[in-house]
């Protein structure tokens, strides 16, 4: 059981404040969507999670299970088990997915020994050619080839939260049905804990949200349940703007 704690979190970016004082905790198990206009600092509170450069914590705390985050560099933070599922993967000339994904579970200790099957189990899981797993990470891919990559370094890594910046950008709806269950299976199977960064509620039908933030001018301005997706849908962020 881990738990994601982010509390009052305040952030600037090149000397602006994006992040007003966020609040949201995610356990184990959990899916959290947060939603919000463009420019809301969807992808700055994503950003600010794992360590990205150029953002300034200027108040509040991101603790997993009450190590503080803020603290180390993003790969002690990947390690220690969070997960960024990035909007626009970078491509990656000459280095290949076995090879990233070997190397980061020696970093968390764990053995490679059964990692090309497993690579293999997990890419037909989501629909994923094999011939494309052995290209170049991410070079000349679909955007959906690249958030299946991505989901699929989720599977074989395992961490305990993972973090999706708009899953469905670039996505068919096959994709992101493939995509969608195969993150809402690891939340049952690995007792994953999510947090998802979407405009869609097509991605909440396959990943069950069990709460959703709305997110505007850097501040959580209201939290419900899944229905809330559905409100959004139907009226627009006009109401809580
Ligand atoms: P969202 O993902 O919700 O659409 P972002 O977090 O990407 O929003 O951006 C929030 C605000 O922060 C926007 O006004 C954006 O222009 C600004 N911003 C983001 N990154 C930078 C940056 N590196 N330099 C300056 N402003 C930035
Ligand atoms: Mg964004």
């Amino acid at each position: 059981m881990s738990t994601l704690e982010i509390k009052n979190l305040r952030a600037t970016v090149g000397g602006k404040e994006i992040l007003n004082g966020v609040n949201i905790t995610v356990n184990s198990g959990e899916v959290h969507a947060v939603m919000g206009p463009n420019g809301a600092g969807k992808s700055t509170l994503a950003a600010v999670i794992m360590g990205k450069s150029g953002y300034e914590v200027t108040e509040g705390t991101v603790t997993l299970d009450g190590v503080d985050m803020l603290a180390l560099p993003t790969w002690e933070r990947a390690v220690a088990g969070l997960h960024l599922v990035m909007q626009y993967p970078t491509e990656v000339p000459g280095v290949h997915i076995d090879e990233v994904l070997a190397e980061a579970l020696s970093a968390r200790g764990r053995s490679t020994k059964d990692l090309t099957a497993r690579i293999a189990t997990e890419a037909q899981r989501i629909g994923f050619d094999a011939d494309i797993v052995s290209r170049a990470l991410n070079v000349d891919l679909s955007g959906g080839e690249k958030k299946r990559n991505e989901t699929l370094q989720l599977a074989v890594l395992e961490p305990r939260i993972a973090i999706l910046d708009e899953l469905d950008s670039g996505l068919d709806i096959d994709a992101l049905r493939a995509c969608a269950m195969r993150v809402e299976a690891a939340t049952t199977e690995q007792n994953l804990g999510v947090l998802v960064i979407t405009h869609y509620v097509r991605l909440l039908e396959e990943l069950k949200a069990d709460k959703v933030h709305i997110l505007v001018n850097g501040r959580i301005v209201t939290t419900g349940g899944p229905e809330l997706a559905d409100t959004l849908e139907r009226d627009g962020y006009a109401a809580f703007a």
